[in-house]
């Protein structure tokens, strides 16, 4: 596997995480990735300064779904890596935190495997860990916290799922990717399904960056002290015991 990685390529892709956003947190192997890319394609979740490390010579293309003027579907995206891999280029798909954590990178690899295009994945640091870690939160501890659950936020409403009554109870550190729209009603099915009130809560915007915000709070009280920050995206919630903690000096 290791010798692999320096041969040059043509017609290839890595799906690069490129981390939550401080560019220090780009792993030696996403870097020469980079470095080596002919073409890369980012999204909105990259942060400016990895962007940034991209050699100026090097086309970037940005396939992100956030701006009105140019919005990329997920099977424009594919075809994108797709067409750009045929073409032979040493292809770069950098996409924020982790490839395979709630990225869709499992969708943009089944594409090139269908296309029969060869390819490899880069790990990244996801937001879970390394925007809690940046807030001075430890997602476990011994004392408070035996187990993790990472859980998308998105399409959350709180009634249809059945997980809510495991995800209540104590000794939990539950983490809410995309959860800022259903932040209520994640707090509200919690506490119907018997966590307490109280159970801190925090929210991260932004978070390794230097914009970063951090909201802490209690399950009952975070989306109201959210309303009132005005925080923007992206956005990470993390519920349980270790919420309350800050361990940064
Ligand atoms: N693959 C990414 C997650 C993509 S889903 C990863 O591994 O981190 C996008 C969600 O990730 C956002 O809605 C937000 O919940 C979270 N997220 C990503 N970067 C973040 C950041 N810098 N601060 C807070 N949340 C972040």
């Amino acid at each position: 596997m290791a010798d692999n990685i320096d041969k040059p390529k043509t017609g290839f892709v890595s799906l690069v995480g490129a981390g939550p956003g401080d560019a220090d947190l780009l792993t030696i192997r996403a870097h020469r990735c980079l470095m080596q890319a002919t073409v890369v394609c980012y999204d909105a979740l990259v942060g400016e300064g990895v962007l940034a490390l991209v050699p100026e010579q090097t086309r970037k293309v940005y396939v992100g779904k956030r701006r009105s003027v140019h919005h990329f579907s997920q099977e424009q995206i594919n075809q994108t890596l797709v067409q750009e891999a045929q073409a032979g280029e040493r292809v770069v798909r950098l996409k924020g935190g982790d490839p395979y954590v709630f990225g869709r990178g499992g969708e943009e690899a089944e594409a090139l495997i269908q296309a029969n295009i060869a390819f490899e994945v880069v790990p990244g640091i996801t937001a879970a860990t390394g925007c809690s870690l940046y807030a001075g939160i430890p997602l476990t501890h011994r004392e408070y916290a035996q187990s993790v659950s990472f859980i998308t936020g998105h399409q959350q409403d709180g009634k249809s799922d059945t997980d809510w009554e495991s995800w209540a109870r104590p000794g939990k550190t539950l983490v809410f990717y995309m959860g800022m729209h259903h932040l209520q009603e994640i707090c509200t099915a919690l506490i119907s399904h018997g966590a307490s009130e109280n159970l801190p809560a925090a929210l991260i915007a932004q978070g390794t960056t230097i914009r970063q915000q951090v909201i802490r709070s209690t399950l009952a009280n975070l989306p109201a002290r959210v309303a009132e920050a005005r925080v923007k995206a992206p956005t990470l919630i993390i519920v349980g015991e270790v919420a309350a903690l800050d361990l940064n000096q």
